[in-house]
């Protein structure tokens, strides 16, 4: 974790302040700071993984544990019961910012029938 130089390695080294939603010994999550949704939470592994593309099968189990933390962050979040979105960014045309994989759990309002 110490040499994870990204704003979320600083966010779970408390280096920078986050609202947390959930944490369990694997997973953080916290409200996005620049929502865009009435509920935006961001959620990500304690273990660095980069982007989703750079993800090894060693790491499935990391995966599964953020994929299976989402409902666990909606039920915290208020949301489970009327629903969420999830996305991952991944390369360029997605504008992804931060190398450190996370999902992004929209909810809170309708979020309509488009993806994105
Ligand atoms: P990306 O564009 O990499 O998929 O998503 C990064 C997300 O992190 C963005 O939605 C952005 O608003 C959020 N973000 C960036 N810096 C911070 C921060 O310091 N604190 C919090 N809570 N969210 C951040």
């Amino acid at each position: 974790m110490s040499d994870n130089p990204t704003i979320f390695g600083k966010i779970l080294r408390g280096e920078i302040p986050c609202t947390k939603v959930y944490e369990d010994d694997t997973v953080l999550a916290f409200k996005d700071i620049n929502p865009h949704a009435k509920v935006h939470v961001v959620l990500i592994p304690k273990t660095h993984i980069t982007w989703l593309r750079n993800a090894t099968p060693a790491q499935q189990q990391t995966l599964g544990q953020l994929l299976l933390a989402a409902p666990k962050v909606a039920e915290a979040a208020g949301i489970l019961k009327s629903g969420y979105r999830v996305i991952i960014n991944d390369g360029p045309d997605s504008h992804g910012e931060v190398p450190h994989l996370h999902l992004h759990i929209l909810g809170g309002q309708d979020l309509g029938t488009k993806i994105a």
